[in-house]
């Protein structure tokens, strides 16, 4: 087996499996008493419920995740049941997680494995990384954590103690910091105990090994700490310099009819909230009463600009201009019903909205915003 632990001084590595497996030791001995071991996908763990927690995990919070993947497992309790499922019933249970592509990507992925592997998760390292949305650390995590397998995983807590412990250099998107992080998670899983040394890893970087004001004092793994060892924590992990996030806007057309219901359109399959369900947009130059004159053949019967409202994406920000429109009808023909609908907060249907539009929607529905 490859080990990667740090020397004394310089923090360059040194092979021995008597120091990998000492700090695995530390790790999984800390884990047993003082990890996380009461986490809703560990009881129990199977490699299904372990991937839609990796999955939900990605960009989210545990305590934003313990409620959603409570009420996701209540109604897809397996694979089979979340491939039979239409993309708008996962969808919805997907609303205000962000980051919909993770949910189009386990949909997919159960339609593989029903397809492919029976509906039975597969638990070979080439036939989970196959599958739509899965990498390498996600599949290291479903298998080690589902099946006890020993892979290696790298998410941002495994990283961080790595960088600290082994004082790697460089942020972990470069190619060369990306590879000696794996270098070093590959050669220090043990071949025993995968299961416990990976969550105690993620443990550590998310009770002790914090981004800010580490407790290095309570720490397993400090008497191997190179970064403790040279007063250097603040070093690691590197950082990329970030770019800044260019600003789009767009006017948000809040089409309303007589009984409350607003006009939503499916967003295309591609792109920002991909397959969600959204309000019309305009460029901000267009005339949002010729556009529904255009569109609905009659007068608005009010219309009202609202304060605008700003959504942030990784790549841009969006700065939302709210325009409503009040049509005196009860409802117009759609132009398409699977593109198109109207949607009543008040007795909403099964579909997913992202949650930006959702707070705006339903903002409006109250007696402040009306007024
Ligand atoms: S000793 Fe401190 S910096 Fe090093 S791994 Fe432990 S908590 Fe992180």
């Amino acid at each position: 087996m490859l080990v990667g632990v740090a020397t004394q001084d310089t923090g360059e590595i040194a092979t021995g499996l008597d120091s990998a497996q000492a700090f695995a030791d530390a790790v999984v001995g800390w884990q047993r008493i003082h990890g996380r071991n009461d986490l809703p996908w560990q009881q129990p763990a199977s490699p299904y419920r372990v991937w839609v927690s990796e999955i939900m995990l990605q960009q989210t919070q545990v305590s934003r995740v313990r409620e959603y993947f409570a009420r996701f497992l209540a109604r897809f309790p397996d694979v089979t049941s979340l491939a039979a499922a239409s993309q708008d019933q996962v969808l919805e249970l997907w609303s205000g997680l962000g980051y919909y592509s993770r949910a189009r990507n386990l949909h997919r992925a159960a339609q593989v494995i029903a397809a492919a592997h029976a509906g039975t998760f597969p638990d070979r390292f080439d036939q989970v990384i196959e599958l739509p949305g899965i990498g390498r650390s996600t599949a290291g995590a479903i298998l080690s954590l589902g099946c006890d397998q020993a892979h290696p995983i790298l998410d941002a807590n495994v990283r961080r103690v790595l960088a600290r412990c082994f004082a790697v250099p460089g942020w972990h998107g470069e190619r060369a910091t990306a590879g000696r992080l794996w270098q070093l998670a590959a050669g220090l899983v043990p071949d025993h105990s995968a299961r416990r040394y990976n969550q105690g890893m993620m443990d550590l970087g998310a009770m002790l090994c914090l981004p800010r004001k580490p407790r290095c004092g309570d720490c397993p793994v400090s008497g191997h700490c190179t970064a403790v060892r040279n007063d250097s924590v603040e070093r690691y992990p590197g950082k990329r310099t970030a770019p800044t996030r260019p600003e789009r806007q767009r006017r948000m057309l809040i089409i309303r009819n007589r009984l409350g219901a607003t006009l939503l359109c499916r967003r295309p399959e591609q792109g920002i909230w991909a397959g969600l369900w959204s309000l019309p947009e305009l460029e901000m130059e267009s005339n949002p009463l010729e556009w529904c004159r255009a569109r609905f053949g009659r007068e608005p019967g009010g219309w009202r600009e609202l304060p605008p409202r700003e959504h942030g994406f990784s790549h841009y920000r969006l700065r939302m201009h709210p325009f409503e429109i009040l049509l005196e009808t009860d409802g117009c023909r759609l132009l398409d019903g699977d593109r198109e609908l109207w949607y009543n907060p008040e007795q909403p249907q099964a579909i997913g909205i992202p949650a930006p539009i959702s707070r705006l929607i339903r903002a409006l529905s109250t007696p402040e915003e009306n007024t």
